[in-house]
């Protein structure tokens, strides 16, 4: 199959579709791919080493969606692009069709077959292709929250870890799923004192068994969230109820009782956010104060860490690639549940039962 990887064109977008590792793989197996120009220059990879790895380059997107029978993307099409997609064309990429009605008009009126990475789900729930982007969100989430504890950052001048006769901080998580999880890892390596709140008592009796003894995890609830967020220094936000939108767990009148300069991340910033006062931020400005408190809300934070983002979506993503340009859609689709649920339009016709619902719309 001919397999085309897009440079991303939407903004702070930085990580690509395939790497040239990747790249040979597919070759191996028979595929061509065509990457177009410079698709992997803000993650590290250069047109030489995609040629290197067996690849042919695209100068235009226009050749990429001409000439190929998949085109692979990191995020939704753009509106340059949906005049550019055609019928029976695989499109592979994150889509997101359920927040977005122009996107999912414009993806039923190309024709093309389009398979979500964000809804390809294992037998046992998990999302495959998901999960590596909250691992990365997770981990960069305390990052950043040491970031902005630095006085020059707006924060109250406080080292995580702490050092010998001086405290570490308190980093109070919400949300013990793949981010919270994550989050809690790195602070307990930076050797914090990590309190991470779950409303799932299997998953709090699972986090016991396997987290460091400088992690304590309790129920959550807003006693305990009320209670604990006074001593909190950094606070992450990091739950998700599927399909719904995040429920404001931190209201404006908790942030009286915390400390003036401690940081708010609030990952769960994609689905509306789970603090009062958070509002979407962006790379370039990440951060805003509130009552006293930092917060940063940056809604594509993997983004932000181009490359080690691209590498664990590439690997997650790959197996998945190879197969439905080794199979053909129609195949793939039959033989592979994860894969059929990855189809969220197909041929001009909705296959997704979520995004049907969200715009009433056949189904
Ligand atoms: P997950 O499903 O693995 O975990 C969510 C956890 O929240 C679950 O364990 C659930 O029991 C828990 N929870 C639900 N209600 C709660 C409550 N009231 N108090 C405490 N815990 C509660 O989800 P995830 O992969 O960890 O993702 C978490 C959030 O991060 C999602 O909103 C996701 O979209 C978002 N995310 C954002 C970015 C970004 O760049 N901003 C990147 C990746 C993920």
């Amino acid at each position: 199959m001919i397999v085309g990887i897009l440079k991303e064109i939407k903004v702070e977008e930085n990580r690509v579709s395939m790497t040239p590792a990747g790249v040979e793989v597919m070759t191996q197996h028979g595929h061509t791919i065509l990457v177009e120009k410079s698709a992997g220059a803000a993650s590290g990879f250069t047109d030489e080493m995609y040629l290197e790895a067996g690849a042919e380059i695209a100068d235009t997107p226009q050749e990429i969606f001409s000439k190929s029978e998949m085109v692979m993307h990191v995020k939704e099409p753009q509106k340059s692009e949906y005049d550019l997609m055609r019928p029976g064309q695989i499109m592979f990429t994150y889509l997101h069709l359920a927040a977005n009605q122009v996107l999912t008009e414009a993806m039923i009126r190309s024709g093309s077959v389009c398979i979500a990475y964000e809804t390809i789900q294992k037998a046992d729930g998990s999302l495959p292709l998901l999960t590596p982007m909250s691992e990365v969100a997770g981990r960069m989430a305390i990052q950043q929250g040491a970031k902005f504890l630095e006085m020059s950052k707006g924060g109250q001048g406080i080292l995580l870890g702490g050092v010998p006769g001086v405290d570490p901080g308190n980093v109070l998580i919400l949300g013990g799923g793949v981010v919270g999880t994550n989050a809690a890892k790195m602070a307990c390596g930076l050797g914090a004192r990590v309190v991470l709140l779950d409303t799932s008592l299997d998953r709090l009796r699972y986090l016991s068994d396997v987290m460091p003894k400088n992690c304590f995890l309790l129920m959550s609830s807003p006693a305990t969230i009320r209670d604990r967020i006074q001593a909190a220094d950094v606070v992450v936000g990091a739950v998700l109820i599927p399909g719904a939108k995040a429920p404001s767990l931190v209201t404006r009148d908790m942030l009286a009782s915390m400390k003036p300069g401690a940081v708010m991340v609030d990952v769960a910033i994609d689905q509306g956010g789970c603090f009062e006062t958070s509002r979407p931020t962006t790379h370039g400005d990440p951060t805003y104060i509130e009552e006293g408190v930092v917060h940063y809300c940056v809604a594509n934070m993997p983004g932000g860490v181009a490359k080690t983002s691209t590498l664990a979506l590439t690997n997650a993503t790959l197996p998945y690639a190879l197969e439905i340009a080794s199979m053909g859609w129609e195949a793939a689709v039959r033989e592979n549940p994860e894969i059929r649920l990855g189809a969220n339009v197909v041929s001009g016709k909705i296959t997704y039962k979520g995004v049907a619902e969200a715009f009433d719309m056949e189904y």
